[in-house]
C-alpha cells in the first residue's frame, strides 16, 4: 500500500507572500490534488525579529485569495500541530539532545568573535569556510567550566565526510561532497532552532512525504538529509523547482514590477489569471492550451514533468492572460471585483444592473481591473473635451449634434432596440444628405457624450447616461 501523499508550503512571515512562493504553494497544492494527498501550511517564524503578524496575515489572505486553501494549518488545525514554528519551540531541543546523546551533534561554545576570526582566516587563505571543530572534543569538565562562566552553547551537527546522493524528482540525481559542508548549527545559543533543523524536525513529525520548493534551497538539502539519517527518520522525496527570473534574467524584484501577490491584486490582476500564469512557470499543458483553471491544471499535472530550468516572468504575457480572464469572467463576479477600483466615483448614480452593464461594455480592451478607472470615467463624470476640441468644432459635428438634439425626444431610452434603430437611421440620414461616413457621424456624437473617440458602444452609452444627461452633454459640447 503506498503511503498518502503529504506536502507542505512553509513560508517565513518576513515579507508579503511573494509570487514565487505562490507558485511553490500552487505546485504543492496541485500535487496533493492530483494524488488525493494532503496539503499543509506551516508558518516558519523561528526568526522572531524578522517575522511579524502583518506579514503572516498577508500570507494567509493571499493564499486564500488564490484559492490555495490548506487541509491543515495554524488556523484550521490538524493532527500534527501546532503549525507555527514559534509554538513548537519546546519540541526542537528534545531532538537536538537526542542527536547529542547519539553522538551526531555536540555543544559549541565559540563566540561570534571566535567564528568571525575563523571566517577571516579562511577568507585570507581563499579557501571555503568550514568550522574548525574547536569544540568537538571538549571534555565534560571543560564544558561545565564554560557553562559555569555563563556561556550558553549552541549545538552543532557533526558532519561525516561522504558522498551524498539523492534523486530529485525535478532535477534528477544530485551528488554532494559533505566534506565541504562543515559542522553546522542546529540550535542557536538562544534556544531557537536553525532553519535546517526546524524544517527537518517538522517535516518528520508532520509526516511530509514530498518536499516541493524552490531550487534556492538545494544547498540546504544535503544538510537536511544528514539530519534525517541521524534521527533515523524516513527521508521525504525532494522536488526543487527552477527559479523565477525577471525578463532581464536577474532575480525578480520590485524594480521589475509587482512581486507580492497582494500587490498584483491591488493593481487589478485577477487571482485566476495569476494562478494560471504561475502554473506555466515550469509546467506545460499536454494539449498546448495554456488558459486553464486550477482543476484542469491539476488533472494534467505531473511533478516529474516539471521543467528543471529557470522560468522567465513575462509581465506582458501575464497582462495578456489577465485580459483574457477579464473578457470571459461572469459579469456579476467581475463587477464585484471591479467596483472597489471605482470607489472614488459616485457609484450610487447607477443601479447594480446598470453598473454591471457599464463593466460589461467597457471590459473588452482592458488588461487590468484598474484600467476601468479611466475607461468608465465618462459614465460617472462630465466629459473633458480637451482631446476632442478640434473635432467638436467642425461643421460636421455641429450638424450632428444639432440634429441629435432635435431628434432626442423621439428616442425611447428604455428600449435598446429602439435606440439602436434610431441611431442607424441617424447615420443613414447624414450619409445620404451630406455624404458623412457613418463612423464620422458617430465620432462626433461619441466625442460630445464622452470626450473621447473610442470607448463602449454608443447604444449602451446613450441608454446608461439617460435622456437628461445626454441632452446636457450635447449642449456643453456644442458650446465648444
Ligand atoms: N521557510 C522557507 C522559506 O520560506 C521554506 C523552506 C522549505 O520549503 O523547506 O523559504
Amino acid at each position: 500500500m503506498s503511503e498518502k501523499v503529504r506536502v507542505r508550503i512553509a513560508p517565513s512571515p518576513s515579507g508579503n507572500l511573494h509570487i514565487g512562493t505562490a507558485r511553490t504553494a500552487l505546485f504543492n497544492y496541485l500535487f496533493a490534488k492530483k494524488t488525493g494527498g494532503e496539503y499543509v501550511l506551516r508558518i516558519e517564524d523561528t526568526d522572531l525579529e524578522r517575522s511579524n503578524e502583518e506579514y503572516k496575515q498577508n500570507i494567509f489572505d493571499s493564499l486564500k485569495a488564490l484559492g490555495l486553501n490548506w487541509d491543515e494549518g495554524p488556523d484550521v488545525g490538524g493532527n500534527y500541530g501546532p503549525y507555527k514554528q514559534s509554538e513548537r519551540f519546546d519540541i526542537y531541543p528534545k531532538f537536538a539532545q537526542m542527536l547529542i546523546d547519539k553522538g551526531y551533534a555536540y555543544e559549541c561554545f565559540c563566540s561570534n568573535e571566535d567564528l568571525d576570526k575563523e571566517h577571516e582566516i579562511a577568507a585570507s587563505k581563499k579557501i571555503p569556510y568550514k568550522y574548525s571543530r574547536k569544540c568537538l572534543n571538549l571534555t565534560k569538565e571543560q564544558k561545565d567550566e564554560l557553562k559555569a562562566k555563563g556561556i550558553v552553547p549552541s549545538i552543532r551537527f557533526k558532519v561525516e565526510a561522504k558522498e551524498l546522493v539523492f534523486n530529485d524528482i525535478v532535477k534528477g540525481e544530485l551528488k554532494f561532497d559533505t566534506n565541504l559542508i562543515g559542522d553546522f548549527a542546529i540550535m542557536k545559543s538562544n534556544g531557537t532552532p536553525t532553519y535546517n533543523f526546524a524544517v527537518v524536525v517538522d517535516d518528520m513529525l508532520m509526516k511530509i512525504t514530498h518536499v516541493i520548493r524552490g531550487e534556492d534551497h538545494i544547498s540546504n538539502t544535503p544538510k537536511q538529509i544528514l539530519i534525517y539519517e541521524a534521527l533515523g527518520a524516513e527521508i521525504p522525496k525532494f522536488a526543487h523547482l527552477g527559479m523565477i527570473l525577471a525578463p532581464d534574467r536577474s532575480k525578480l524584484s520590485k524594480r521589475h514590477g509587482a512581486t507580492a501577490v497582494s500587490d498584483f491584486i491591488k493593481q487589478g490582476y485577477l487571482t485566476e489569471a495569476l494562478l494560471n500564469f504561475v502554473a506555466l512557470l515550469g509546467w506545460s499543458p499536454s494539449d498546448g492550451v495554456e488558459i486553464k483553471n486550477v482543476d484542469e491544471i491539476a488533472a494534467d499535472f505531473r511533478l516529474d514533468e516539471i521543467s528543471s530550468s529557470n522560468s522567465i516572468f513575462e509581465y506582458e504575457k501575464l497582462n495578456w492572460m489577465n485580459g483574457q480572464y477579464i473578457k470571459k469572467m461572469d459579469i456579476s463576479k467581475l463587477t464585484d471585483l471591479a467596483l472597489p477600483f471605482l470607489k472614488d466615483y459616485d457609484l450610487n448614480k447607477y443601479s447594480r444592473e446598470q453598473l454591471e452593464k457599464i463593466i460589461e461594455v467597457t471590459r473588452e480592451p482592458i488588461t487590468l481591473l484598474s484600467d476601468l478607472v479611466y475607461d468608465t470615467r465618462y459614465f460617472f463624470e462630465k466629459p473633458v473635451y480637451d482631446e476632442v476640441c478640434e473635432l467638436l468644432k467642425t461643421n460636421l459635428s455641429k450638424k450632428v449634434l444639432d440634429k441629435f438634439l432635435s431628434d432626442v425626444d423621439g428616442y425611447d431610452f428604455k428600449n435598446e432596440q429602439d435606440v439602436h434603430d434610431k441611431l442607424a437611421e441617424f447615420r443613414a440620414y447624414f450619409k445620404e444628405k451630406f455624404g458623412f461616413k457613418p463612423k464620422e457621424t458617430m465620432w462626433a456624437l461619441r466625442a460630445a457624450l464622452t470626450g473621447r473617440t473610442k470607448g463602449a458602444d454608443m447604444v449602451s452609452i446613450i441608454l446608461l447616461l439617460e435622456k437628461d444627461e445626454v441632452i446636457e452633454r450635447l449642449k456643453s459640447a456644442k458650446a465648444i
